[in-house]
C-alpha cells in the first residue's frame, strides 16, 4: 500500500499517517451538536473520514476511531428552549437521526461516540489541572490562560485581530475585565449555567464546560495523550482547534496533541454556505428521497475534501445514473458466478495512489469508473467497498 499523506493544516504541509508499532491509527473528528438533523455539510465531512478509515483497513492497517456528541452547548439549550423540549430528549432524538443517516450513507461506525454530558467529571479534573499549573484562572468563569501558551494562533494563522473578529463574529468573544477575561482570546473551561440549562455541582461552581474542553479530554481518554489524526470542518479550525490543541498541549506537555490536522471544506447551496441561519440545508433525507444512499454518497465523495463546492441536483442525479449502471453490471457479474476473481493490478494501483496522495478521492473515482468500464467486477467491488462502503446501490 503507498503511505498515507495528508495535509495537515498547522504546518500546512503534506504529512505521513505511520500507525506506530503494534499499535492502531487514533484518529478524532469532532462530530456533531444534536440539535438539526444532518445535512450535507455534516455527511460530507463524515463520509470523508469514512473514505479514510476504509483505506487504511482495506490495506490492512488498524484504525481507533473517535467521535464526539457536543450535548451540552448553547445552539441545542437554544433550540431546546424555543422548541419547549427537555434537551436531553432534543440531543438523543437528533444523534440518532446522525447515526441514522450516516449508517445508511455506508459509514463504518466509529469505535466510541462519546457524550459531554457523560464526561463531566474528567473534564472537571483537566479544569482542575490546568488551574493548579496556572494555564486556568477563575473570574466569573474558569478561564484558559493563552498568554501561558505559546503559539495560540499558530494552527489556524490567524493575526489576532483576525481571531478577535472571528469569535465577535460568532457572538464567542465575552467581555473582558476584571470580573470576567483577562484578555478577548481567553476562553471559559467552566462557566456558570443560565436558567433552564443543566448544571453540574464542582469546585469552580455549579456550572457546565466551555466548548473546547471536551474534545482535549475525550480524545485523551479514548486515545491518549497524542493522537495521529484530528478531524473536523474548516469552520472548527478557530476558535475550536486553536483552543483544543493549546489546552491539551498545557494539560500533558506533550506536543503535537495531533500529528496531523485535516479538515473539511464547506458545502454551500445556491452559491452560499449551508447553514441553518441562512435556512438553505440540503438534508441528508432530502437527498435520499431522489437518489439511492450510494449515489449520495458517490456524490459527496466525488468532491475533493479541503474545497468549497456548491450542492447540486443534477449532478446528484448523474451520480445515481452511474451508481444504476455500477449495480447492474455487479449483478450481472454475480449471476456469471465469477467471483473471487483477483482485482486488476493497474487499476487497484491507481486506486491507491489517489488515496494516498492526501485523499484525492475524485480521482479514486476516476479509477472506479475506469474499473467500471473495463469490466474488472473485482475492482469495481474493492474499490466501491472503500468510497461507498456499506451504502445501499438500490
Ligand atoms: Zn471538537
Amino acid at each position: 500500500m503507498p503511505r498515507l499523506r495528508v495535509r495537515d493544516t498547522l504546518t500546512q504541509r503534506k504529512v505521513a499517517v505511520t500507525p506506530r508499532p503494534r499499535k492502531p491509527v487514533t484518529m478524532y473528528v469532532c462530530g456533531v451538536t444534536p440539535y438539526d438533523s444532518g445535512h450535507m455539510g455534516h455527511a460530507f465531512t463524515f463520509s470523508i473520514f469514512d473514505v479514510l478509515v476504509r483505506y487504511l483497513e482495506a490495506n490492512g492497517v488498524r484504525v481507533r476511531y473517535v467521535q464526539n456528541v457536543t450535548d451540552v452547548d448553547d445552539p441545542l439549550f437554544e433550540r431546546a428552549r424555543r422548541d419547549d423540549i427537555d434537551w436531553r430528549e432534543l440531543a438523543d432524538r437528533e444523534t440518532k437521526v446522525h447515526i441514522r443517516d450516516m449508517t445508511v450513507l455506508g459509514w463504518r461506525a466509529p469505535d466510541f461516540m462519546p457524550r459531554v454530558s457523560e464526561e463531566i467529571p474528567r473534564i472537571l479534573s483537566a479544569a482542575a489541572k490546568l488551574k493548579a499549573s496556572r494555564h486556568a484562572y477563575q473570574t466569573d468563569a474558569l478561564y484558559f490562560d493563552t498568554h501561558t501558551y505559546r503559539g495560540y494562533g499558530r494552527l489556524s494563522h490567524r493575526t489576532r485581530r483576525s481571531m478577535i473578529r472571528k469569535l465577535r463574529e460568532e457572538d464567542l468573544l465575552g467581555r473582558v475585565g476584571p470580573d470576567a477575561k483577562r484578555d478577548a482570546l481567553d476562553f471559559p473551561l467552566w462557566r456558570a449555567s443560565k436558567p433552564g440549562e443543566p448544571a453540574w455541582p464542582s469546585r469552580f461552581g455549579d456550572g457546565r464546560p466551555g466548548w473546547h474542553i471536551e474534545c482535549s479530554v475525550m480524545a485523551m481518554r479514548y486515545l491518549g495523550p497524542q493522537i495521529d489524526i484530528h478531524g473536523g470542518g474548516r469552520d472548527l479550525i478557530f476558535s475550536h482547534h486553536e483552543s483544543e490543541r493549546a489546552q491539551s498541549e498545557s494539560l500533558t506537555g506533550d506536543a503535537p496533541f495531533a500529528r496531523a490536522w485535516v479538515h473539511t471544506g464547506m458545502v454551500r447551496y445556491n452559491g452560499r454556505k449551508m447553514s441553518k441561519s441562512l435556512g438553505n440545508l440540503v438534508k441528508v433525507s432530502q437527498a435520499l428521497q431522489r437518489a439511492p444512499a450510494a449515489a449520495v454518497r458517490l456524490y459527496l465523495v466525488s468532491h475533493r475534501y479541503r474545497r468549497d463546492w456548491n450542492f447540486d441536483w443534477n449532478a446528484l442525479a448523474r451520480a445515481a445514473r452511474f451508481v444504476e449502471r455500477m449495480r447492474k453490471f455487479l449483478a450481472d457479474d454475480a449471476r456469471e458466478g465469477k467471483r473471487g476473481a483477483v482485482p486488476g493490478r493497474a487499476l487497484m494501483a491507481e486506486f491507491n495512489r489517489a488515496l494516498a496522495d492526501d485523499l484525492d478521492t475524485p480521482r479514486a473515482v476516476r479509477a472506479l469508473r475506469a474499473a467500471l468500464r473495463q469490466k474488472d467486477a473485482a475492482a469495481v467491488r474493492a474499490m466501491r467497498d472503500v468510497l461507498i462502503g456499506t451504502a445501499s446501490l438500490t
